[in-house]
C-alpha cells in the first residue's frame, strides 16, 4: 500500500468545545478592539479562524491591520488556554479510529483545522489525543482553507516523501471541508457530526460521506482500500 495521509478536521469532527473558542473571539475583539459582539447566528463552521477575524473586522469597519491581527491571535491563545473546558468532549468513534489508524504503518495522521495551532492542541491535549498528531495545517496561517491542506501535506512530505493527492484523505464535517479537499485536490470523507445535515453534505458531493464516525471500520476500509 503507498502511504495515506489522513488529515482531520477538529471541532465536531473529533470533539465538540462548547463555545469556548467563540468565547475567545468575543474576548480578544474586546481587548484589542473594544469591539463588543455576540454570536448568536454564527455562521463559520469551516471557516479560518484568519478567516472569522477578517469577516468580523470587515462587518465592523475596522481596517485590517496585520498588528492587530496578530495581536488577536495572541490574545485568543491565552484566553483559550484559560478556559476550563469542563463542556468539551470527544465524539463518538473518534479515538477509535485514532487508535487504530496508529497502528497502520502506512497511514500517517494530521490535522486541517480552522483553529488556530496552540488552540487546536489546547483542546486535543484536554481531551487526551494530541498525541496522536504530529503535523498540521492550522487556521492562523491562511483564510483559504485549502492551503492547509497544501501546508499539511508539504509537512507530511517532510518526514516521508512524496504523497500522491489520490492518497490524501480530509475527515471534516462542514461543506467547507468538502470544498478545501476538492480545491486542493485530495479525497474527503465527510461526516455529519456538525451543523450540516447529512443530505446537505450529500449534495456537495463528498468521496464519502458518513452520519459519524462510529463505524471506525468502514471509513479504515475506505481509507486503506482506496
Ligand atoms: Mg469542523
Amino acid at each position: 500500500m503507498s502511504k495515506k495521509l489522513v488529515l482531520f478536521d477538529v471541532d465536531h469532527t473529533l470533539l465538540d468545545a462548547g463555545n469556548s473558542h467563540k468565547d475567545a473571539f468575543v474576548k480578544a475583539f474586546k481587548e484589542v478592539l473594544n469591539l463588543d459582539f455576540d454570536y448568536s447566528g454564527w455562521k463559520f463552521g469551516g471557516f479560518t479562524d484568519l478567516q472569522i477575524i477578517h469577516e468580523l473586522m470587515d462587518r465592523n469597519n475596522i481596517e485590517r491591520d496585520p498588528r492587530k491581527i496578530s495581536r488577536i491571535i495572541e490574545v485568543m491563545v491565552d484566553e483559550f488556554k484559560r478556559e476550563n473546558l469542563e463542556h468539551a468532549y470527544l465524539l463518538e468513534g473518534a479515538i477509535e479510529i485514532l487508535k487504530k489508524l496508529k497502528t497502520e504503518k502506512d497511514v500517517i495522521i494530521g490535522l486541517v483545522t480552522g483553529n488556530i495551532e496552540e488552540i487546536a492542541y489546547t483542546k486535543l491535549k484536554h481531551l487526551n489525543i494530541d498525541e496522536y498528531f504530529v503535523l498540521g495545517g492550522f487556521g492562523h496561517k491562511s483564510t483559504i482553507r485549502s492551503e492547509l491542506i497544501r501546508m499539511a501535506i508539504y509537512e507530511a512530505e517532510k518526514k516521508i516523501g512524496k504523497i500522491e493527492e489520490s492518497d490524501v484523505f480530509i475527515i471534516g464535517d462542514t461543506i467547507n471541508d468538502i470544498k478545501a479537499a476538492r480545491d486542493a485536490g485530495v479525497k474527503v470523507i465527510a461526516v455529519a457530526t456538525g451543523m450540516f445535515g447529512f443530505e446537505e453534505l450529500n449534495e456537495k458531493n463528498p468521496d464519502y460521506l458518513f452520519t459519524d464516525l462510529k463505524n471506525t471500520d468502514k471509513v479504515i476500509d475506505v481509507i486503506k482500500n482506496e
